[in-house]
């Protein structure tokens, strides 16, 4: 659906500036239909699903309508659950990052009242919780009620469903009667129309209209990643089937940058388009694409528009979209002209029920995908210079090198070493030597269906920051390696091993060695990555001098070696 941009749906420049910021290129369907009447202030009721960018929808207005200066509850939000309370709150700070004076709190069941309590006395302006919580606030007097100007029930059905009708009704009853109300839930119920019709003022109805499409020709599938393995994940996606050309869609030009340098550090011709790039600029890239010199092009939603290449073999939703008729338009690109193509999804955590919605809305199944490990990706490589090896043999198109050859025999190598040295070095020529993700260490994996932890929500926002780096310890050895870019997490130091690939070493020996001779926790090591003579290690800061101590005399494939803090290459 196309929406009209953000600025002009009646916001303020701080939250437009916030926005910015965090790389939303346009509004999703149900935020361009719901801020402009929010902000008149009409009571709404939006029936729209998790993943729809809800959250922004009721979250902008509310900000826009809050008097900073004040402080006094002046905004309630609902929500079902305590996670939701915490990333309602959390997505509140986000968008309210430029709002000078904003004080946002949750307030849930099973945590400390005492920290709530304060938090409640001490001015907080909007407030986002559980319906038992803030009921019990309400009733200790800690949480003023008297001067709310809007309040937002977030999944509402969910909230019956859960049994909270009465202490929503005690909440919306102390409530001032002048004040707006907006109601969000996935489903329309008697349950839901009861509380709307009790506690609503005309609200105006809002739901997108959905229409279900089906997407015929195109190979559908998901792989379940976190947010930090994705660029990992997709490398080796594309080093097992290396598309014409293929495209990455993200949904904010935040996420286009930083996968777009990631790729690009690990080699691959890959380029970006997002609304910040000028049209001479787009242009260039365009015709880049169309020639192949750029394999692979990432791109937001808005930025792909009207992209029409037939060649396209491969579409990822890097990101998965908050439209599900996005979905549709962008795998779209692919299977063209009775051509087959693919769409690759990437999914984490609670996201597993916006791809549900977009199987329902395509009427399709995605299925999932195992994500391939480093050593199948390793086989592949090495099968498609074969394929290569083999065809330009039978070309005839290569030079002999004759005399190096026969000296190479004369030293005693076999026919089979050198050609077997030679792939190898074709290999690692390629720069592109996979790292460990956590799914590597942990096969066994989780049903599908099963519901997200909290913890395993997509870290969208954890993304490392390139200010935020640790300070390089100039002490530390300095190497010949390219890809020392690669981002770091924020938390971890990455550490120089002095043994690479030429050494046989793998990932997972390194691992096992860290964890056996530095004693470390389980699951707490970040991104491996190997070079042909060395490796670099991210590790928790708070344990790069146990693991230097510790591994002092330790041996890799019966080598000593030296670790020590990366100082980047030399
Ligand atoms: P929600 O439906 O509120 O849970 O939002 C789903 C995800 O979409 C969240 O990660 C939001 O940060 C993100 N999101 C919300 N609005 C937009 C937008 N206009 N453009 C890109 N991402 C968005």
């Amino acid at each position: 659906m196309d929406t009209p941009p953000f600025s002009e749906l009646g916001l303020p420049d701080t939250l437009l500036a916030a926005i910015e910021t965090l790389g939303y290129e346009r509004p999703s369907p149900i935020q361009a239909m719901s801020i402009p009447p929010a902000l008149l202030g009409k009571d709404l009721v939006g029936l729209s699903a998790t993943g729809s960018g809800k959250t922004a929808a009721f979250t902008l207005p509310a900000l826009a309508k809050l008097d900073v200066k004040q402080g006094y509850p002046q905004v309630l939000i609902l929500c079902p659950t305590r996670e939701l309370a915490v990333q309602v709150c959390e997505e509140v700070h986000r968008l309210g990052a430029k709002m000078n004076g904003l004080h946002a709190t949750p307030v849930y069941g099973g945590a400390p009242i005492d920290r709530q309590l304060r938090a409640l006395r001490s001015g907080a302006q909007l407030v986002v919780g559980t319906p038992g919580r803030l009921l019990d606030h309400l009733r200790r007097g800690s949480f003023d009620a008297s001067r709310i100007k809007m309040a937002i029930l977030d999944e509402a059905d969910r909230m019956l469903d859960m049994g909270f009708k009465d202490e929503m009704d005690e909440l919306l009853a102390a409530l001032p009667a002048d004040r707006q109300t907006l109601f969000f839930s996935a489903t329309m119920n008697p349950g839901v129309s009861r509380l709307i019709q009790k506690f609503g003022n005309s609200p105006e109805v809002i739901q997108i209209e959905q229409k279900a499409r089906t997407v015929s020709t195109v190979e559908q599938s998901y792989f379940e990643v976190r947010q930090r393995s994705k660029v990992e994940v997709l490398s080796r996606i594309l080093d097992m089937n290396p598309p014409r050309l293929g495209i990455i869609f993200c949904n904010t030009k935040r996420s286009v940058d930083e996968c777009t340098e990631d790729l690009v550090n690990r080699g691959y011709a890959a380029d970006r388009l997002h609304g910040d790039i000028t049209q001479q600029m787009r242009e260039r890239v365009l015709k880049r694409f169309r020639d192949g010199a750029v394999e692979i092009l990432v791109a937001t939603d808005v930025a792909a528009r009207g992209l029409d290449i037939e060649e396209i073999d491969i579409v990822f939703n890097y990101d998965l979209p908050t439209d599900p008729e996005d979905y549709v338009h962008r795998i779209g690109r692919t299977g063209r002209a009775g051509r087959s193509g693919r769409a690759v999804s990437f999914v984490y955590g609670r996201e597993i029920y916006r791809l549900q919605s977009i199987e329902r809305y395509t009427r399709s199944v995605i299925k999932r995908e195992r994500i391939p490990s480093v050593e199948q990706v390793e086989g592949r490589r090495a099968d498609l210079i074969f394929d290569d090896l083999k065809e330009r043999l039978e070309s005839g198109k290569f030079d002999s090198y004759q005399d190096n050859i026969d000296r190479l025999l004369e030293q005693g190598h076999t026919p089979t070493d050198i050609a077997g040295a030679l792939v190898t070095m074709i290999r690692e020529a390629s720069g592109r030597e996979g790292s460990a993700i956590e799914e590597d260490r942990e096969p066994e994996r989780r049903e599908r269906r099963e519901a997200p932890r909290r913890d395993d929500r997509p870290q969208r926002d954890d993304r490392p920051q390139r200010d935020d780096r640790p300070q390089r310890d100039d002490r530390g050895p300095r190497h010949d390696g390219p890809r020392d870019i690669i981002p770091q997490e924020s938390g971890m130091t990455r550490l120089f091993l002095s043994l690479g690939k030429t050494h046989g070493v793998m990932a997972k020996e390194i691992v096992g060695m860290l964890y056996r001779e530095a004693g470390l926790p389980d699951g707490c090591l970040g991104r491996i990555t190997l070079f042909p003579k060395h490796s670099l290690v991210d590790v928790p800061e708070q344990f790069v001098g146990q693991v230097i101590d510790r591994t002092r005399n330790a041996r890799l494939r019966g080598r000593p070696f030296r670790m020590d803090v990366d100082r980047g290459p030399a």
